[in-house]
Formats: C-alpha cells, structure tokens, sequence
C-alpha cells in the first residue's frame, strides 16, 4: 500500500513560477501528476523552495478553464461555447478591424509565462501576419529597464554571468531584490556561499528589512527613490580612494556626459563631486559610513556580483538605475570573471527566453533585432518570407500606452495570453476603465477562472497548462530548458500554438507563415531565425534539450557546450579567437562597454504634507504573481491569506494603530481598507503592500508614470497617507 502512490515514471520539466527556473521532476501514475521533485541535474541540483514543491496541486486544480466561454453581450455570463464557433467569431472580429481600421486595431499582450513557442508564434502572426507591431507583453512591467540598461552600457541585452557565479563571488551587492522571498532557491545558494566562505560579505541596499537583508553584513536602508545618489556616490569613494581599475577601464570603456556625448575619466570624475558621501548621505537619509563601506567591500573584493530586481527596475529610472550598478562593475573591472558580474533577476519562467530573446515587445524583433532599424526588419522579412516592407517600421504600443489606446478605441481587438493584467497594471481603476470599453473585444487564453481579466473578457480560451503540453522555457540565466508533455489536458484544454496557428489561419494570415504542427516545428524555426546572430542556439536541438537539463547561449553547434561566460575570448563564440583584446563587448561599435552620467532624479510623486508617505509594493514567498495558482494550494494560501499594509512601528504609534488595526491606505488614486503589521520591517515614513491578493487591488494606488526609455512603469514608490480606521 506504501507504493501505491509511486510514479510509473518521471518526466523533466521546468517549474512554473520565478525567473530562476529550477529544473523539475514530474512524477506521473496512471496517466496522472503524483509528484514532483528538483531536477538534480539541472542549476538548482534538486532543490525547489515550497511554491515550486507544491505545483502538483495546481495542475490538478478543479478551479481550471476547461473549455472556450463567450460573453454574448457586454455585461452578460460567460457562457460554453464550441472551439469553432469562438475561433470563428474571434478570426471574423480581428480581421474586421483589420480591414476596417488597419492593423493597429489589433494587439497582442502576452506573458514571461507562455512557452517560447507560443510567444514566438504569435509574435510572427502580429508582426509579419497583420502587419502590427502592437506586440507587447507583461515583461514590460518587470524588466523592461533591465534590458535598456544592458542595451545602453553593453550593446546586448541579457546577463553576461550565470548563477554559477554565486559559487565563486565574494561579496554581493543586492540593490532592490528581495532574493530570499522572490527567488528563493538563489538566495539560498547566496546563503550557503556565505556559510562555506566566511569571508563573502553581504551588502544589501533596500528601504525594507527584509530576510535578505538579515544575512547581510551591511544593511543600506536607504530613503526610496535615492539608489542612483547611492551608487554615483560608491562609485565617487572607488575613484577617490583609488580603487578603481584604470587597466580595465582605460582599455574597454567609454565615457559619455550628460548630454549623451563622449566624455571621459575626467568629466566623470567632476560629475561625482555632487555626490561625495556626506552630501549623498543625506539625500539618502543613510549614515554616510555605509557608503563608504559599501564602496570599499564592492571594489576591494576579488570578485563582486551585483544583483538586483523590481526594485531597480520598476522606477521611472530604472534604465538609469541599471546603468549605474553597470557602472560599478566596469569602474573597479569587476565583470566577466567568475563571480565578477551584474546579474539582474527576473520574475517569470520564459521572460527571458520567449519575450526578450523573441524579441515580443513592441520595438523589437526575434533574436536582438530591433523594429526601429531597416537591416533587421529585412532579415526578418526575408526569414519569415515575407514582401518587402511587411514589417512595420513604427514600433507599437507599449504596455500602459497600449491599454490607454483599448481605453480610446484606438486598439479595438487585444489577445491576452496567460497574464493577468486587471490584477498588475498601475493605476488599475484607469485601465479598468479602459478594459470596459463597449467597442472593445478582449480575447483571453487563460487556464483559471478568478484571474480578474476574465471579468472583462469577451471570449476566454481554455489552455492545456504547464506540462501539458511540451515547450521551452528560457530563464534568468540564458538558459533554455524544454518541460516536456507530462500529462493530458482536460479534454477541451488546447496548446496555445495549436490555438494560434488555428486563429491565424481563420483570420486570413497566409497558411505558409504558421506551417507548423507541433511546438517542436515551431522551435525549430526559431533555431534558425536566431542561426548566425550573437543569440544563436542553433546547437539547442529538441533532442539536445530532451536529455540535457537546459543549455546557455549562445549555443552556435550541436557540439557546442553552451556559454557561461558572455564578451570573453575564448569563452564565447561571438568573440574572435584571434581578437588582440581579453574583452570584446560586441554589441558596441568599437568594442567597449559604456560609463553612464545619469543626472540624479527622485520618484515620479514624492510624498508632501497631504501625503507623507512612501509606499511600496512586495513580493510574499508562498505566493505568486497574482495568486491564480499559487491561491489554490491551501498551505500557501493559509500562510498569507489576504493582503495587508506593513508600516513601522513609529509611523504606527504616531497615527496611533496597533498590529491587527483595520487602516485606510489612502494615494492620489484610491483609497483601502488593510489590516495592519506593524514592526520595524519598513524604514520609518515607508508603508509597503503585497500584490497578490485578488480582493484587494493595489495596484490601483500606483500611478503610471513610466521611466522614459524603458515604459517600465514605477510601481515601487508613490505617496501615501495612512489612518485609523
Ligand atoms: Fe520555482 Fe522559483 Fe521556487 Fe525555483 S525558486 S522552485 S523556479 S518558484
């Protein structure tokens, strides 16, 4: 009877949640998931934290959308409908817009959570099929100014490190994460390099004392909005103290002004002088010894990882922000060595590989191209065999202003895939509004019923989930791993590339263009497209990826390993052999990496007499996102219920509320009842609030500014007043 439950056989796959992308064993009996375990073979060497350990229940929820519902009449029930008769209508309504409006009617909003494939394919429907560029996605929202900050200081998005670089840092610099709670397999890893080296130092910059924090040896409690005067003013100790690396810098930087032209060492060393610590610890409210430690263990290390997440990235300048950790690195020469590098880190599983890397926003194309530049759109035409010119040389809505469009009947159609954006937008009671158009028809491929989008759906289309079907993930690494069928769906559940190619067929897109049967044809296409880039993984055969537990690119031949480490001769392949230079940044025009002046700026709404608080949002480690499936798993659930407000305890006894009091959060934008926890979790004057609770939507607090280069909005800081309630 013990053995009852024992799998008849594990299938590999990769888990659905964070951006780490831990390696998965699916344990299947009679046709059925029973079990899941770590991958050991894969980065994670069998570990999974407690939402990873318990995905089992969440594919085997009752709670799933098993087969397409229509809304007949605005305001009406979603009611059954036949795969035919929704694909049908949906295919009528898109190409109606289409020929009455013109392609811009239309738009795609994927996810970091749809597999590559599917992403890849609708990317190629809008782009090449439609002709729109309005192909954007919730990625967008997360980690947009990651990849403008890569693109600015290096000329390439995406890490050039590993997580292996953990094993090998001797001091990390954590701006913004809160690793322990957002992805915590890695920040166990950090933890038991800390316990084996006693010498790793830990520095950890966030307004919020978080479980990250407590294993750090420095704990930078900065004032929100303030990181770029605390990093321009480590960077002017580094230079004052001559801890700088001019080896590396007079050899492979770049300086450039405020102005955006060229300067050099010297113009960048007069621009610090406004940031000298005793000046920038008090835009910080920080005590000015922490910069100057901060600076000395970053630089003095033999080997220093930065890693950081939305809290640099979610700000209106989060491009700035990530150019200034860049910064660091390539002024003390702390990059491309083994646990030398800045490492940003993502949210979902294939951000990364299916959005970033298939280029599936609204400026750019598969594989580094960009919409913007003539050269690019031509490969891709001729890749995708297309007429000349098919490509449309504007790019498209981005996220929030894609929404507004919804909202003025400018985009008529959308097709929303395994996102949830009534839940994640900013400023949610605007976009709730726009999502309510009369005029609009809102497609959504969705496999549980509470994600609050669905109240605005017209059509909701049911998908085979997570190992039901088989696909790549690519996460926070370069690393692109296949999860492979493990299961059936429920009989109505369809895989999205199935549902695409079907719906593009109906709405008149030429069949050529999505010829594809499987996921698997549709991989590799996307092989090829990338074959010859500096992206290439044209060495990642299914085959490949069926026996190994994911591969790193750029990956160029079946023989080829995979690369760790990016922009090094002799490591990776797009950096001659014969180069005279060690380091090649290739995505620049002469090879080097770029040192940014950024101007310090604060948030886009400090706070001021009527509204004297910072608040934040967070992250909770038993849920996810938006709590569609981590909300179905009763242990996760009942550990954080429902959402609540964290204020300080000084800020608490000032408005006089006690722990458990019932508080009205109060922002320019709404107003809500929480409960209260008061502790010494948030600096004094910082209130912070957790996403996941689809009761309480408070993200309607936050305000859509967006940083103007990435569209990231700023979700992290906005001013706020609390009281009793
Ligand atoms: Fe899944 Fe992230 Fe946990 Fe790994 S750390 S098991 S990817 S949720």
């Amino acid at each position: 009877a013990a053995d009852d439950n024992r799998p008849d056989k594990w299938v590999k796959g990769v888990c659905r949640y964070c951006g780490t992308g831990c390696g998965v064993m699916v344990g299947v009996k009679n046709g059925k998931a029973v079990a899941i375990q770590g991958d050991p073979n894969n980065h994670n060497a069998g570990l999974l934290c407690l939402k990873g350990s318990m995905l089992i229940p969440v594919l085997n929820s009752r709670e799933r959308v098993t087969q397409p519902m229509l809304r007949r009449r605005k305001g009406g029930e979603l009611e059954p409908v036949s795969w035919d008769e929704a694909l049908d209508l949906m295919a009528r309504k898109f190409r109606a817009s289409i020929d009455a409006y013109g392609p811009d009617s239309v738009a795609w909003y994927g996810s970091g959570q749809c597999l590559t494939e599917e992403t890849y394919v609708a990317n190629k429907i809008f782009k090449g099929g439609f002709g729109t560029n309005n192909v954007d996605g919730n990625p967008r929202l997360c980690m947009a100014s990651a990849v403008g900050g890569y693109l600015t200081s290096f000329g390439k998005d995406e890490p050039m490190g590993t997580y292996a670089d953990i094993d090998h840092a001797t001091c990390f610099f954590i701006i913004g994460s809160n690793t322990s709670e957002a992805h915590p397999v890695l920040f166990r890893r950090i933890a038991r390099r800390k316990q084996m080296e006693p010498g790793v130092k830990i520095i950890v910059a966030d307004p919020r004392r978080t479980n990250t924090s407590r294993i750090a040896d420095l704990h930078i409690a900065f004032r929100p909005g303030t990181d770029l005067a605390l990093m321009h003013s480590m960077a002017w100790v580094i230079i004052n103290e001559e801890l700088d690396n001019p080896r590396f810098w007079q050899r492979y930087v770049n300086f450039m002004g405020l102005d955006g032209k060229p300067s050099d060492f010297e113009g960048y060393k007069a621009f610090l002088e406004d940031f000298r610590p005793e000046k920038a610890a008090e835009i910080c409210r920080i005590p000015v010894e922490q910069i100057y430690a901060a600076a000395r263990a970053f630089a003095e290390s033999p080997a220093t990882m930065s890693l950081w997440c939305m809290g640099i990235n979610q700000r209106v300048q989060g491009v700035a922000a990530n150019n200034l950790i860049h910064n660091l690195h390539l002024l003390t020469g702390q990059i491309c060595r083994p646990g030398a590098t800045p490492f940003s880190l993502t949210g979902q599983p294939n951000a990364c590989g299916g959005v970033r890397d298939g280029g599936a926003l609204s400026h750019l194309l598969p594989a580094g191209r960009m919409v913007a530049n003539p050269k690019h759109r031509a490969e891709m035409e001729k890749l995708w065999g297309l007429p000349e010119g098919r490509i449309a040389p504007k790019p498209g809505y981005h996220t929030v202003a894609l929404f507004e469009a919804l909202g003025k009947g400018d985009v008529k159609c959308m097709l929303i895939c395994e996102t949830n954006p009534a839940q994640t937008l900013p400023n949610l009671n605007k976009f709730h509004k726009a999502m309510s158009n009369p005029e609009s028809f809102i497609v959504c491929i969705e496999a549980f019923p509470d994600a609050v989008t669905l109240q605005y759906a017209d059509l909701v289309l049911a998908p085979a989930f997570w190992c039901e079907r088989d696909g790549v993930y690519g996460c926070g690494e370069r690393r692109y791993a296949l999860t492979e069928k493990a299961v059936e769906p429920p009989a109505q559940c369809r895989p999205t590339v199935n549902t695409l190619v079907e719906f593009a067929k109906r709405a008149g897109v030429d069949p050529k263009l999505v010829n594809f049967r499987n996921a698997e044809d549709v991989w590799n296409e996307w092989r090829m497209v990338s074959k010859g880039t500096t992206y290439d993984f044209w060495g990642m055969t299914r085959d490949r990826l069926r026996k190994e537990s994911g591969l790193i690119w750029p990956c160029p031949g079946e023989d080829h390993p995979g690369t760790s480490l990016r922009y090094v001769r002799g490591q990776d392949p797009n950096v001659p052999a014969d180069h005279p230079d060690r380091f090649f940044f290739y995505g620049k025009p002469d090879g080097k990496a770029v040192i940014w002046m950024r101007p310090y700026k604060g948030a886009a709404e400090e706070p001021d007499a009527e509204y004297p608080l910072y608040l934040t949002s967070m992250r909770v480690i038993d849920h996810w996102h938006t709590a569609t499936m981590t909300g179905k798993v009763p242990e996760l659930q009942k550990a954080n219920p429902a959402a609540y407000v964290e204020i300080n305890a000084e800020d608490a006894a000032a408005a006089g509320i006690r722990q458990d009091d019932t508080v009205v959060v109060e922002t320019r934008r709404a107003s809500m009842e929480l409960p209260a926890r008061v502790s010494d979790v948030c600096r004094p004057g910082l209130i912070a609030v957790p996403f996941f609770d689809p009761k309480k939507l408070v993200n309607k607090f936050f305000l859509d500014a967006t940083d103007p280069a990435s569209r990231e909005p700023e979700y992290k800081i906005c001013a706020a007043r609390i009281r009793k309630a």
